[in-house]
């Protein structure tokens, strides 16, 4: 199955919305808008929940039987290594290979030669269509970044060959990740590690580089916009450069993670797809989650004390559950309500401080930073949560389908 020109990556925590994730993106559907569903969590996530990747190709293939979507759709193995990769063999069927943790570990002196001479046609001023001053290349340069990153895109070719053997002709889709390093690559960094994968053989489909700014989990980016722009172009553009010059997939195309509520971006983003007619595939992250605790506000009763409960037993666990995810929350502590204040929210205003809408007043993003990173407390109260999930699942359902269409699908893709 193709992936196709936009798809969306759909993390759900629980594992529980996936026809009300699906509904927005036959809602696209309908204006128009063909965006492949993929349904995305990492082996963090799965441990922190007690899931499994068989869970979630049920939740997707459950999802698509249901509400009889005829389209592509994909179960991404997110952010695996050879250390974990082999429990998402049989049920993925697109492998985000995330290379990250080996940026840095030199290539030998000799294999980073051989890739800037084998590479010595593309020194000098390139010129890239959609880079109006093109970029300069030297071979220096070539081998300085081959050093940094040749040993990263062997490993991601050695977990390639890997998946490919275990699963015996079935296809997959192949992303490799960059994202989660301390520096954005810059334009020229990027091309020859796209040059350095297409040597590898690797059929990449998608690639997450790193990003200007800030992408904090649930939250609007943080971050100069319009330096943000001028690198998502250039990215967009050296992609299609490097599809063609190393003959790469032609569909080859970006992947930005921790996309959900970007909002800052999305406009800017739409324009510059449509300037360079480019595919997107837009991870969001959580976003689901944090509706789901919406819905159970919303609810009133036991599920809006469920809400106050999370949020009590997350502020008293600050440390512990803000420290895995310290690079990318910013959470303000002296912004956040007392507990016994919240205790005596109605649910609507617990919903409007929790709902990124940054034209309500009530909206506090230090709240909703803070109930993001509280799902494991979810997790712990086990039965009590998901019983919660299905009792509410209409009003849950609403505000998942209405968040992913309104506020993300139609603002990066219509
Ligand atoms: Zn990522």
């Amino acid at each position: 199955m193709e992936l196709g020109k936009y798809s969306i990556g759909i993390g759900d925590r629980f594992g529980r919305q996936g026809k009300a994730q699906l509904e927005a993106v036959m809602r696209m559907k309908s204006l128009g808008v063909d965006v492949s569903p993929v349904w995305n969590k990492s082996h963090r996530e799965h441990r922190l929940v007690g899931s499994g990747p068989s869970d979630t190709r049920k939740e997707a293939d459950e999802a698509v039987r249901g509400l009889r979507w005829r389209g592509p759709y994909f179960v991404d193995a997110d952010h695996v290594g050879m250390k974990n990769v082999d429990l998402f063999i049989a049920d993925s069927d697109f492998f985000t290979i995330d290379v990250a943790d080996f940026i840095g570990k030199s290539a030998d002196s000799r294999s980073a030669s051989l890739f800037a001479e084998r590479h010595a046609d593309l020194t000098g001023r390139l010129d890239i269509p959609g880079i109006p001053e093109g970029i300069e290349v030297t071979e220096a340069r070539i081998h300085e970044i081959a050093e940094k990153y040749l040993y990263a895109v062997r490993e991601a070719g050695r977990i390639f060959r890997h998946v490919a053997d275990q699963r015996k002709g079935k296809p997959f889709v192949v992303e490799i990740s960059m994202d989660e390093t301390a520096e954005p690559q810059t334009p020229v960094e990027l091309l020859f590690v796209l040059a350095a994968i297409a040597d590898e053989g690797i059929p990449a489909r998608t690639v997450a580089p790193k990003f200007t700014g800030r992408f904090n989990k649930g939250v609007d980016y943080v971050g100069d916009v319009r330096r943000f722009v001028r690198e998502f172009e250039e990215d967009l553009a050296v992609v299609a450069f490097a599809a063609r010059e190393f003959q790469m997939s032609p569909d080859l195309k970006l992947s930005v993670h921790s996309g959900s509520d970007k909002f800052a971006l999305y406009g800017p983003m739409n324009a510059s797809l449509k300037k360079f007619k480019a595919g997107l595939h837009l991870k969001t992250a959580g976003t689901t989650w944090l509706e789901e605790v919406i819905g159970l506000a919303e609810a009133g009763g036991d599920g809006l004390d469920i809400a106050r409960t999370l949020y009590r037993e997350a502020l008293s666990r600050f440390d512990e559950l803000c420290k895995p995810y310290a690079a990318v929350i910013d959470i303000d502590p002296r912004k956040l309500p007392a507990p016994d204040q919240v205790d005596g929210w109605d649910g609507r205003r617990l919903a409007s401080t929790l709902r990124h809408d940054p034209s309500n007043p009530e909206y506090n993003p230090h709240f909703r930073q803070l109930i993001h990173v509280g799902y494991k407390i979810a997790a712990e109260m086990g039965e009590r949560y998901l019983d919660a999930l299905d009792k509410h699942s209409g009003v849950i359902a609403r505000n998942v389908t209405e968040n992913l269409f309104e506020r993300h699908l139609k603002r990066v893709f219509l």
